[in-house]
């Protein structure tokens, strides 16, 4: 194996790269703002009695539900209040006995198991005491943290969907192609990446190969907090978009990574814009927008990374002579990833008929080998 790409940068380095330099909100300190919970409360469906009474039947005075003030009873020798998981205990009650565990009596209940004092009872501050910590401050936020901010009364992280522009390049893309034109397909398939990642998408008409077509698209990229673009920034003569967001003073994150396919791929800030530069064959610019526009939308978000890669078997060997880690395309069948025939990174009709890309770092693996893999989506 021989290493002709020196300069590229590994896939992990890459994503670091994008991941530290984009802003990510994070949770603020959590204090408790009361005792959690605020009352003691059932924690089971059934009636609050007094325990030291054991068996003896009880008459029941009411109910009560979640929600229900408790003060409506008191619970006295020979009584119990029938009560609702979730509802604070009434005066006097110091256990719950479940409704399996009673039985009828006349007009009483009798519990069938001996109750002791706390059973099925939370017990206030059971879980925090008023301004204990919950959470430090930091730290990505995820739907049970957002949950715990809700329950103590704090500002929730604004939840609108990222907004992402879509622009394909490249004179070649037409809608009604000659023999030496295309149409774009990287666009509506970019669009619906985008969509299933949970963004909302602004899928734009392609732009052509003009340096100032580019400049003017990016100067002026309205209300968008990521562009994602295919093509042009690799080393071909109409490949513009790198030197055109240099030269509006774009800081560039990277520019080619050691992935095949996907060797092209850029990232750049151009203010508070993040310019995701895929290149134009359409499995690398998939393969690129799966992973770099996962792990950008994770951070604006406030998410942790993903780690959107899984482990399986190869049920053949994938032939790979390159000194990049390839991504091959494979079907799924009974867990094992079986290798498909594809032709390389401009191959569209393989992309559509896999399941996963398998990860295949040296050169030959062995049918049998766990490797890692992504999930077509
Ligand atoms: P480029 O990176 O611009 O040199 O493009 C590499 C290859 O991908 C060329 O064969 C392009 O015609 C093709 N390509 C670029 N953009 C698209 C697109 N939006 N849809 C389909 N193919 C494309
Ligand atoms: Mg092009």
């Amino acid at each position: 194996m021989t290493c002709d790409h020196p300069d590229l940068l590994p896939l992990e380095e890459a994503l670091q790269r994008l991941w530290r330099a984009l802003p990510a909100p994070s949770m603020p300190e959590l204090r408790a703002e009361r005792d959690d919970p605020a009352t003691d409360r059932a924690s089971m469906d059934g009636i609050a009695l007094m325990a030291s009474e054991g068996c003896a039947p009880r008459h029941i005075l009411g109910t009560l539900f979640a929600g229900s003030n408790p003060v409506a009873f008191t619970v006295t020798p020979g009584t119990a209040v029938r009560i609702m998981t979730g509802a604070a205990l009434p005066r006097g009650a110091d256990a719950i006995v479940p409704v399996e565990q009673l039985e009828p009596a006349g007009e009483c209940l009798v519990p069938t198991i001996t109750p002791e004092p706390g059973d099925h009872v939370r017990r206030q501050g059971d879980q925090a005491r008023a301004g204990d910590l919950l959470l430090p401050a930091g730290g990505p936020f995820n739907a049970a943290r957002i949950a715990l901010l809700a329950q103590e009364g704090q500002a929730l992280p604004p939840r609108s969907r990222i907004r992402v522009g879509v622009a394909s390049t490249g004179d070649e893309l037409v809608p009604k192609p000659a023999p030496h034109q295309i149409r774009d397909s990287n666009g509506p398939m970019l669009a619906a990446l985008a969509h299933a990642m949970g963004a909302e998408v602004d899928l734009r008409p392609a732009l052509p190969d003009q340096p100032t077509a580019l400049a003017a698209a990016l100067r002026q990229p309205g209300d968008i907090r990521i562009l994602l673009t295919s093509g042009g920034v690799s080393m071909g003569e109409h490949d513009h978009l790198p030197a055109v967001l240099r030269d509006l003073g774009a800081t560039i994150l990277f520019h080619r990574i050691r992935l095949k396919p996907g060797k092209p791929m850029l990232a750049a800030l151009l203010g508070d814009l993040l310019v995701l530069g895929l290149p134009g064959n359409p499995v690398s610019a998939y393969l690129n927008g799966l992973l770099f526009l996962g792990a950008a939308l994770a951070r604006l978000e406030g998410r942790g990374a993903p780690d959107p890669w899984r482990r399986a078997r190869l049920s053949a060997p994938v032939r790979h002579k390159g000194d990049r880690p390839l991504l091959h395309p494979c079907r799924l069948l009974e867990g094992c990833l079986e290798p498909l025939p594809g032709k390389g990174s401009a191959d569209l009709v393989t992309l559509a008929r896999a399941d996963a890309f398998a990860w295949i770092e040296a050169p030959g693996e062995e049918a049998g080998t766990k490797v890692r893999y992504l999930m077509v989506v």
